[in-house]
């Protein structure tokens, strides 16, 4: 992979920097990792132990900050189930509370709120939801193009004939459709990655559905790719990594801008969004 980062022309010092980690960073996890007995799913199966103090180097900071927040975690689910086992209301109202809790952004004094919700509304209200749930987990899949959620073989944007069909951006998941249609500014088509390529979470290129990309670029006649991945050290890599495996085929690769927010002001904008802005400054 490496290789293949590094045979790319035309990045700049500072991509070139982001290749250099995010490779660095790979290659540790696939070199030392953490031992088979360790239980955290997201690093299980490699050498590195939480309390080596041996290499104190940022990349070993950052995989003991990963086994932190994983046991921090579990404690945090661990705690939940114990305080919900007995509940007065008895064993179903705790399962409840338990899976109210497993929702993301969702501590336990909001789970016991919803669940009093539930027990408080009518069996017919109650049931409709519980049927929401169970319908969209039966009729919503990928689309068999770009990857995005439906309920049809092709999603609305791609069999919209109105609309571009030689410019695709490139999203990590299907909520970043939802984002960028909501701009109205964009009348092109997409393609879902289903996630960034993240050593750290176990996360590799064969995971995601890159080779589908690279399938639709050069099937379709693809012209511009706008690579609309998340700005983080793992995005940035996914876009870099996609770009060196295109780097021969005839298509335009773009990305996002990057930088000042609409509506913000200077005073409160970090140093990499004002380095950002001022590289991607414009002709007024
Ligand atoms: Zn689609």
């Amino acid at each position: 992979m490496e290789r293949l980062f590094s045979t790319g022309t035309g990045c700049t010092g500072q991509e070139s920097a982001v290749v250099a980690h995010f490779c660095t960073e790979l290659s540790l996890i696939l070199t030392r990792g953490l031992p088979a007995t360790h239980s955290c799913p997201s690093l299980r199966g490699g050498k590195t132990r939480v309390g080596d103090t041996s290499n104190n180097d940022a990349r070993t900071v950052l995989a003991k900050n990963k086994v932190r927040r994983y046991y921090h975690a579990r404690r945090a689910t661990r705690s939940m189930k114990t305080e919900t086992h007995d509940h007065p209301y008895g064993k179903a109202v705790a399962k409840l509370i338990e899976e109210f809790g497993n929702l993301p952004g969702i501590g336990r004094k909001s789970a016991e709120r919803l669940a009093n919700h539930i027990l408080s509304s009518s069996s017919d209200e109650a049931n409709a939801l519980a049927d929401a749930i169970r319908k969209v987990k039966i009729s919503v899949k990928r689309c068999s193009m770009c990857f995005n959620l439906t309920e049809d073989t092709l999603c609305r944007i791609c069999s919209d004939a109105r609309r571009d069909q030689h410019v695709v951006c490139v999203v990590e998941q299907p909520k970043d459709v939802v984002a960028l249609e909501s701009s109205g500014a964009y009348s092109g088509l997409y393609h879902v990655l289903g996630g960034r390529i993240a050593p750290l979470d176990g996360v590799g290129p064969e995971d995601l559905t890159i080779p589908q990309l690279v399938h639709r670029v050069r099937k379709q006649g693809i012209t511009e790719l706008v690579m609309a991945t998340n700005p983080t050290l793992e995005g940035d890599g996914t876009a870099l990594f996609i770009t060196n495996l295109l780097q021969n085929d005839n298509v335009r690769i773009t990305r996002l801008a990057r930088g000042i927010a609409s509506g913000s002001v200077l005073e409160f904008a970090n140093r990499e969004m004002l380095a950002d802005a001022l590289k991607g400054r414009q002709q007024f």
